[in-house]
């Protein structure tokens, strides 16, 4: 099969191609390389690959490459709530007018499309643990968060419609905190710059208190997960939430980086004013329901937080030799103090 890529040269995009050169398939990738970078697409075979310089917001050239291959999968978008702090409105932009461009090709051409979401839908909702057909709980539109949330709840609702209205085979995924080699700490994703800060002696940066948790998810599960929904006519026309259910806060995942990395710096807590604009929310807790999925292709994260950890150590480590701040073969207990 041939498939478009868009984003394919971020993280998720990278990997993702990556899986379908291996198993035999072609992959365009259309990235604008705005947050994302050609070498993320090294370790793909070339000959299966195109790689096409551009943005979704094209739509001539969306057109274009949608014709061409069988099937889309649309992670295109801004990344990381800092990109989307800084940049508020062309995020807006991004998200919407490209999802759009995305499906108007895929319904001129009756391709198949999956379009990546994200757990920021659900906003700053207090369940245990989020369904998706469960509430979604957002702030005013003028807080960014919530823009950009609004912004993917958008592109769902474009797939939802072109599926129910015009009958095209699209389904969506939320992505929850998804991590792994290769992933850049530049848009505010917190394992990638944990590990950066501990392999170069620097402070780990903390946000607020710290007790805040996330569930982090490996990478490959999420490719795994993508290409099962993908695979299964039934996941047409529906929404699944993607991410692992093992909760940890920031402090500890801190501390279980430095352990990993057998730093010498400090876990500082640094709050969120010195880092965003008066008025941000961080969520305290973000945890997947994934019993859909998981009914319905049997799908479970497979890597545990240890493997996450000392994959990304050993990836940030690979493309910076210098490891200034750390004692290597130096066995010690992590550091647990505060400034
Ligand atoms: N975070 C942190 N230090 C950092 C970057 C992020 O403590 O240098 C926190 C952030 O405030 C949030 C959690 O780590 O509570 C996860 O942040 P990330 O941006 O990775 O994902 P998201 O906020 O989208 O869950």
């Amino acid at each position: 099969m041939r498939y478009l890529v868009t984003g394919g040269a971020g993280f998720i995009g990278s990997h993702l191609s990556a899986a379908l050169v291996r198993r035999g398939d072609e992959v365009v990738v259309l990235d604008n390389l705005s947050t994302g970078d050609v070498r993320n697409l090294a370790r793909v075979e070339d000959s299966s690959l195109e790689f096409a310089q551009g943005s979704v917001l094209d739509p001539l050239l969306v057109d274009e490459l949608v014709n061409r291959v069988d099937i889309v999968v649309h992670l295109a978008a801004a990344v990381g709530v800092e990109l989307v702090m800084n940049r508020p409105l062309r995020s807006f932009i991004t998200n919407i007018r490209g999802s759009e461009n995305v499906l108007e090709a895929a319904h001129r051409y009756r391709r198949k499309v999956l379009i990546a979401s994200t757990s920021e839908i659900y906003g700053k909702s207090d369940q245990p643990a989020f369904k998706e057909d469960g509430d979604r709980v957002l702030g005013s539109p003028k807080v960014d968060r919530w823009a950009y949330s609004t912004s993917k709840a958008v592109d769902e609702i474009l797939a939802f419609g072109y599926h129910r209205e015009r009958g095209l085979p699209t389904l969506v995924v939320r992505l929850f905190n998804t991590v792994g080699p290769g992933q850049t700490g530049a848009y505010g994703m917190v394992l990638p710059r944990l590990v950066e800060q501990a392999l170069t002696g620097k402070p780990l940066t903390v946000y607020g208190d710290g007790r805040q948790t996330r569930c982090f998810c490996h990478v490959d599960d999420v490719v795994r997960a993508i290409l099962g929904l993908l695979a299964d006519e039934r996941a047409e026309g529906d929404v699944f939430n993607v991410g692992s259910t093992k909760e940890i806060t920031i402090a500890e995942l801190a501390q279980r980086v430095v352990g990993a990395t057998q730093s010498s710096s400090e876990i500082s807590l640094v709050p969120y004013e010195s880092v965003f604009e008066e008025g941000f929310e961080d969520m305290r807790r973000r945890m997947p329901d994934t019993t859909k999925i998981h009914e319905l292709i049997g799908w479970r994260p497979e890597k545990s937080l240890d493997d996450i950890i000392s994959d990304v150590v050993s990836d940030i480590r690979a493309k910076r030799p210098a490891t200034t701040g750390t004692t290597p073969g130096r066995q010690r207990e992590p550091a647990h103090r505060y400034s």
